[in-house]
């Protein structure tokens, strides 16, 4: 068969020809980091096409980002020669269940052209509604009820389904507000990100015909990143591929799968399609078809099957902390009965000792279904992974930046084929500045730049107030962020007060708390406002801009409104507020600051140019580059604090999953990087290097000599202060993090407060908590 087959088969091996050919029947390809499952899933629907097995309109194909959908449709094209006519139901799960709802809206009560509400607005709703029950917004925050909303809506729960405990929050109206804000909701002719699933499910069910409009229409489906779903994408996939939701009996399901799987680690590498003694189905099986039949459906009137293809690898289940639930994939057999399991092993994207390094850390996790992963061209010129000191962040990022010179330089390598993958987007800040400042291009990917995320774009409209008073645009930012009930109106009537006497509008925010022309409340809250912007602007001259600046967040509640904020994303932002600060060291004073600032803003941002990638480990899945950067691989950071207290044992487990989808998307080289110092909220705190570093296996690790111009330990290499920490993990294997009071010792050594909380009990801005947090959130 191999001579005839079609040119986008013949580049496979067996087992990824096995899951491509396979087309009809549940199939999972569940294989590591680098072995194909991507290019399994893009060569599927080229064959399906190429077959004739179905239209680009009846495959509904579900990846995880909007990026991955446009890389996989171009592909497709490339490989069936550009017949595609377009693959519209190929897409991440929100487009497709926007475009669903579209369609079906009138069924749960929507109009076609219902809007999808930001965050703002569905704080500002769920605020009303708080207040509406009587209940005070100050002790139940509307953010703490949108994170509620979002766990309820990841796990595919209405308001009859919630926990009793989960009902009797918010004084008991739990479920009642949810009701009320849904009700709200559509009346608004409005939804949220997670009704683009939840109303689908919910009509689908409701709706017997037009799921079986659906059932006919989307004869194959695949599914990419599937150890990513959560419950409520799971069900919506469960109702389009025809199989009654059940989330029971997880357990056996698990163990099923693992036997199967797990248990046979040593068995031959047989696709079990070939195993089950069912005949792979040959790529001319159906020949292709030039004429479309009437109607959508190629096969209306056979028996349904469940033509469903996910894939997945469980050691890269990395969004738990956002409800993804890794049982989807060790229970699909269960689920879809018969499912031909498909492992692949042969990892055809990384070098022997990236893949050594990656296998030996990962073998850490005790929850796993255990893979192997080997290349078939191993080379005795690959670099290992290596592992470099550093003294602080500034320094990383020097030697970082130099490094990408030097490999431009030394090996012809673009920008674009080197990334930097952080843990927490702080880090990016420090990479941003020096990269601005050696002229060396880069993109941030899966989220803004640094100085363009929210949090910092608000506080450095409070320092360009203090700085510029007649600033206008900065000052609007703010006026009402925090909320201080200066609404829309009052600006309104700031604006033509201004424009009447051609003032900045601060100026007339001065002038104008001393009429009439504003209501009381509002008048008392802005004369507080502008006295404080003065007295503010009367500091500058003499205190230190960096503890000024402090004072201002303080002073204004912009800290204390992020504090308050029970949201996923808050943390990261207090942290990137506290990295905003420590980066102003380097300036002399507030205004040259704000000077750099808007010199970085300016840089270009080009999608074509030839760019280093910054971005954070969540957002790389997926992801190749022939060179990979990681730094600040020490405890607290990575593994990250946050993940630690609060998820324990498997917090720490999806860190180092983390870790692993970091270090498989090297392609020939890995440079991970930790330093002794991170400078926290103006003060040096010493670090320990991350235990991943005790956990990577010595062969395949190159401990690179500190070339650093500091004195601590540049001459004596690992011997000195700081880097001298991690020898190859023998110091650190001996205290044992597992021994009790390890964690204590290592945090109180490291400067980090023992508080469990999300971000401290006294915050960063009082200057007295020395508790370090880190974002988790990938672009917030
Ligand atoms: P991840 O788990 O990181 O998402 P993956 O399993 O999806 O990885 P792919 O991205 O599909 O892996 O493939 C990794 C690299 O290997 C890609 O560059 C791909 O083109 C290449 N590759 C996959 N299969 C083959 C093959 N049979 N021959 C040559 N190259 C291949
Ligand atoms: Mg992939």
């Amino acid at each position: 068969r191999g001579a005839n087959a079609p040119d986008y088969l013949s580049g496979l091996n067996p087992e990824q020809r096995a899951a491509v050919e396979t087309t009809e029947g549940p199939v999972l390809v569940l294989a590591g980091a680098g072995t194909g499952k991507t290019r399994v899933l893009t060569t599927r629907i080229a064959h399906i096409l190429a077959t004739g097995r179905a239209y680009p309109s009846q495959i509904l194909a579900v990846t995880f980002t909007n990026k991955a959908a446009r890389e996989m449709k171009q592909r497709i094209g490339m490989l069936v020669g550009g017949q595609v006519e377009g693959m519209p139901w190929l897409g991440t799960f929100h487009s497709i269940g926007v475009k669903i709802l579209r369609r079906h809206a009138e069924l749960v009560g929507l109009k076609p052209n219902f809007t999808i509400l930001d965050t703002d607005d569905q704080i500002r709703l769920i605020k009303q509604l708080i207040q509406a029950e009587n209940l005070d917004d100050k002790r139940w925050p509307a953010r703490t009820f949108a994170n509620m909303l979002d766990g309820w809506k990841n796990k595919g729960l209405v308001p009859n389904d919630i926990p009793e405990g989960d009902a009797r929050a918010f004084a008991g109206k739990g479920r009642q507000l949810y009701a009320a804000y849904q009700a709200r909701l559509t009346t608004l002719n409005a939804c949220d990100f997670g009704d683009l699933l939840m109303h689908p499910i919910a009509l689908f069910k409701a709706n017997p015909d037009v799921l079986a409009e659906y059932h006919r229409r989307f004869r194959y489906i695949l599914v990419d990143e599937y150890q990513d779903t959560n419950v409520a994408q799971y069900m919506w996939l469960r109702l389009l591929a025809q199989q009654p939701s059940r989330r029971q009996g997880g357990d056996a399901a698990i163990s099923t799968l693992a036997g199967k799987i797990g248990a046979s680690r040593s068995a031959p590498n047989i696709p079990s399609a070939a195993r089950q003694g069912r005949p792979a189905v040959a790529a001319d099986a159906a020949p292709p078809r030039s004429e479309p039949r009437s109607g959508d459906s190629v096969s209306a009137n056979k028996p349904q099957q469940i033509n469903i293809c996910c894939v997945g690898d469980d050691d890269q289940s990395i969004y738990g902390w956002r409800g993804a639930e890794v049982d989807n994939i060790l229970r699909f057999d269960k689920d879809f009965p018969g499912a031909t399991v498909i492992r692949l092993e042969r990892n055809y994207r990384s070098t022997g000792h990236i893949l050594g390094a990656a296998s030996h850390l990962i073998a850490h996790n005790e929850d796993r279904l255990g893979k192997t992963l080997f290349t078939d061209s191993p080379d005795p010129e690959d670099p290992k992974v290596e592992v470099n000191a550093g003294w602080d962040s500034e320094e990383e990022a020097r030697a970082i930046g130099e490094a990408i010179e030097d490999l431009q330089r030394r090996e012809d390598h673009n920008l674009n084929d080197m990334a930097i993958l952080v843990r927490a987007s702080f880090q990016m800040r420090s990479f941003e500045d020096r990269f601005v400042t050696m002229g060396l291009n880069y993109r941030v990917i899966g989220g803004p730049r640094f100085y363009e995320r929210m949090e910092i774009r608000d506080a450095l409209a409070y320092f360009r107030c203090v700085c510029q008073p007649a600033d206008d645009l900065a000052f609007e930012r703010i006026v009402n962020t925090p909320k201080r009930g200066l609404g829309d109106a009052t600006v309104r009537l700031l604006h033509d007060y201004a424009r009447e006497r051609e003032v900045p509008i601060i100026a007339a925010a001065g002038e104008m708390v001393e009429t009439e022309e504003l209501k009381p409340k509002p008048r008392n809250t802005l004369r507080g406002l502008v006295a404080d912007f003065r007295r503010w602007s009367e500091l500058l001259p003499t205190m230190k801009h960096t503890e000024l600046a402090e004072q201002i967040l303080e002073e204004s509640g912009y800290t204390e409104m992020w504090q308050n904020d029970r949201s996923a994303e808050a943390p990261g932002r207090l942290e990137n507020l506290k990295e905003l600060i420590r980066s102003m060291e380097e300036y002399e004073s507030l205004p040259s600051f704000l000077e750099h600032v808007a010199l970085v803003m300016d840089a270009e941002q080009n999608s074509e140019m030839d760019a280093v990638s910054i971005m954070t480990l969540h957002s790389a899945k997926g992801l190749e580059f022939e060179t990979v950067f990681l730094p600040g691989w020490e405890e607290g950071l990575f593994p990250h604090q946050r993940a630690l207290d609060e998820g324990g044992r498997s917090g720490l487990e999806e860190e180092r999953r983390l870790a692993y989808v970091g270090i498989t998307r090297g392609k020939r080289r890995v440079k991970i990087w930790f330093v002794s110092n991170r400078r926290i909220h103006g003060l040096w705190q010493s670090t320990i290097p991350s235990r991943f570093l005790d956990e990577l296996p010595e062969a395949h690790v190159e401990v690179m000599e500190a070339n650093t111009s500091y004195g601590g330990y540049g001459a004596s290499g690992f011997g000195g202060y700081g880097a001298s920490r991690w020898d190859g993990g023998n110091a650190f294997k001996e205290s044992s993090y597992k021994t009790p009071g390890w964690k204590r010792a290592q945090a109180a050594q490291a400067g980090f407060a023992e508080t469990p909380s999300r971000h401290g009990s006294d915050g960063w801005a009082g200057g007295r908590s020395r508790e370090i947090t880190y974002d988790a959130e990938p672009g917030s």
